[in-house]
């Protein structure tokens, strides 16, 4: 569980990132410290107490205090790890030190420049800047082993002094750590922006949603007229002899044309170091659209296959993300990679009896819909079941 709503005691700020540590006060009931930073979300030195018991409420004084946390969640928790404490009660594990032991994800904004039909984070307004909150976070991991930090949002671009700065101050940290930059890549269609990128970062992996080759579709699936900004970005990006990653999310709209992406991106765009064919995440826009959006694996199997054998004779590198084996072809497993944040990671009651869910990654726990065409692989030998 990374997540859970709890109750709020003398907290009067909107919002807090701390980190957690043991307790060193007498108190008899369980009890674990948060220390908070500076600004309104980062206060170093003082504590908020956090509780799985409300008794503490009568004897803290005026201390801010989180309580009535629920067991499972509360006994998760770590010394070390990082949480988001809002107001409204929710608390948020944004770094675990065993399951992140290697990787962060820094969030920079809710602000976006499209607005995806199968997005499963709306745009919406910040109500506060991140940048102070994620250089803390930054410099507080500073002696971890941090091989991977994804810088994701909203569209991070859109923050372009925050994003390079906190660009410069991952570089100082973590100088070998992979930056994988989430981004639709409209704002990159400036050369100069680009430039400045990669000239801060040396590690950066720009990966680039790109759901349709065909401009109509594509604009339609961003909800903006976006096709060219993109195709202009990746182009800047090439140029500057950046690591591109193309995301393509499959979905009604584009799944019979997944062949013709694959041909249009392997003519245009042959230097990209990775493209991806990616299972919906259905929550936000995407729980919003999903009678719209949602296919069967029969519509986009067939389809798929041939996508990823056209790219993979040609020496490209392709991969399957966010997709549990019993969605897909046998024939497409060993492209399946390991891309569903491990907190993120569920298993169904069908999942026991499945031979393959030792390698399996499930399904998005954050997934709104209950309809989850999930189905054990009781036999690995049957052919090519899906097709
Ligand atoms: S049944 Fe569960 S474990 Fe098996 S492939 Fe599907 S999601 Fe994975």
């Amino acid at each position: 569980m990374i997540a859970t709503r709890a109750k709020i005691n003398n907290l009067d700020v909107n919002f807090i990132t701390a980190v957690v540590s043991s307790s060193k006060i007498n108190l008899k009931c369980k009890v674990k410290t948060a220390y908070i930073g500076k600004t309104n979300c980062f206060t170093f030195g003082h504590s908020i107490y956090l509780s799985n018991s409300s008794s503490l409420v009568q004897n803290i004084g005026n201390k801010p205090l989180v309580y009535d946390i629920k067991d499972t969640f509360f006994d998760s928790l770590k010394d070390g790890d990082i949480v988001e404490i809002y107001s409204n009660g929710i608390v948020h594990v944004l770094w675990d030190k065993i399951l992140n032991h290697d990787d962060l994800t820094l969030f920079v904004t809710n602000q976006c420049n499209a607005n995806c039909i199968m997005c499963p984070q709306p745009p919406r307004k910040d109500e506060h800047s991140f940048f102070e909150i994620n250089k803390a976070i930054l410099s507080y991991l500073a002696k971890k082993n941090i091989k991977c930090i994804a810088i994701t949002g909203g569209e991070p671009t859109l923050k372009s002094e925050e994003l390079c700065s906190l660009l410069k101050h991952a570089q100082k940290i973590f100088p070998f750590a992979r930056i994988d930059l989430l981004t639709n890549g409209r704002k990159l269609k400036e050369f100069s922006y680009a430039k400045q990128l990669a000239l801060l970062n040396h590690n950066i992996t720009f990966c680039v949603s790109f759901p349709s080759d065909n401009m109509e579709d594509f604009n339609k699936i961003m909800g903006v007229q976006s096709f060219t900004d993109t195709i202009s970005a990746i182009q800047n990006l090439g140029l500057l002899r950046q690591m591109v990653e193309l995301r393509v999310v499959i979905m009604k709209q584009n799944c019979d044309r997944l062949p013709q992406i694959a041909e249009f991106i392997y003519r245009n765009f042959p230097f990209v170091v990775h493209v991806t064919f990616m299972g919906l995440e259905i929550i936000g826009n995407a729980y919003d659209n999903f009678a719209e959006i949602d296919i069967s694996q029969k519509e986009f199997n067939k389809n798929l296959l041939d996508a990823i054998i056209y790219l993979k004779q040609r020496d490209m590198n392709v991969s399957i993300y966010n997709m549990p084996f019993c969605l897909i072809d046998k024939r497409l497993w060993g492209f399946v990679k390991n891309s569903i944040s491990k907190w993120k990671q569920s298993y169904l009651e069908e999942c026991r009896l499945c031979i393959k869910a030792e390698n399996c990654q499930g399904v998005f726990s954050t997934t709104k819909i209950s309809k989850y065409k999930i189905q054990a692989i009781v036999d690995d030998t049957r052919k090519h079941k899906i097709l």
